[in-house]
């Protein structure tokens, strides 16, 4: 008797397992289909809703700046005062007390009594409240403005940074009308220009920069005169 093994006997239980395999992965595709499916179908869903709310927000955003910044006084001429005096040019050392600085304030303040006294009294205001800030910060760069004060939105704060003294009281002046534009502009310009940074690398500044320094222009041209 022959005990080759009979070619083919084992067939039938490969079969099996190949098939089984198959049901398998045919099984777990479908399955994968169907959420996939599920997910494309509800993408459309997301697109929608997400659009409406960023077009809502941006709608609400624009009625609210539409409010606009109120009531925005306009400069008289400079009158007696000199505007081109430096007064206290030692004040831009580092390390000079606020005390110092704050009288150092004195012409450009008088001037401002003349030319815009809402900014005399919101400068005094914010020396009264804390927020008036004497930085010891020397920053020369291509913001000009920047490196000699700023004001910040947030904590409602008027910075005024150590390069300032080296200029004339009238420039002092200028320079505080273009802060207290800022102080006066709408939080909704504020928030649209935090949001273009998100769009742009560099962000649109003249969102905020426009207003502020058509009216120090304005202010210097009633102070100088030019
Ligand atoms: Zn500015």
């Amino acid at each position: 008797m022959s005990t080759l093994p009979i070619a083919g006997a084992g067939l039938p239980g490969l079969a099996r397992g190949e098939a089984a395999r198959g049901e398998r992965l045919a099984r777990l595709s479908g399955q994968f289909l169907r959420r996939l499916g599920a997910d494309l179908r509800g993408v459309p869903r997301y697109v929608v809703r997400y659009t409406i709310l960023v077009l809502a927000f941006f709608g609400l955003l624009s009625v609210w700046e539409s409010q606009g910044d109120g009531p925005i006084p306009s400069p008289c001429l400079l009158r007696t005062l000199d505007p081109c005096h430096v007064s206290a040019p030692q004040c831009i050392l580092e390390g000079v007390g606020d005390q110092a600085r704050w009288q150092a304030l004195a012409a450009a303040l008088a001037i401002l009594d003349q030319v815009h006294p809402a900014v005399a009294s919101w400068v005094r205001q914010r020396r009264e409240a804390g927020a008036l800030v004497f930085s010891d910060e020397y920053c020369r760069g291509r913001d000009r403005q920047a490196s000699l004060a700023r004001y910040d939105h947030f904590r409602r704060r008027l910075i005024l940074q150590r390069p300032l003294f080296s200029e004339t009281d009238g420039e002092i002046a200028a320079v505080l009308c273009h802060e207290y534009r800022h102080s006066r502009q709408n939080f909704a310009k504020l928030m649209k220009c935090v949001l273009s940074f998100v769009t742009t690398a560099e962000g649109d500044r003249s969102i905020l920069e426009n207003d502020a320094l058509l009216y120090e222009h304005e202010a210097r041209l009633a102070i100088f005169g030019r």
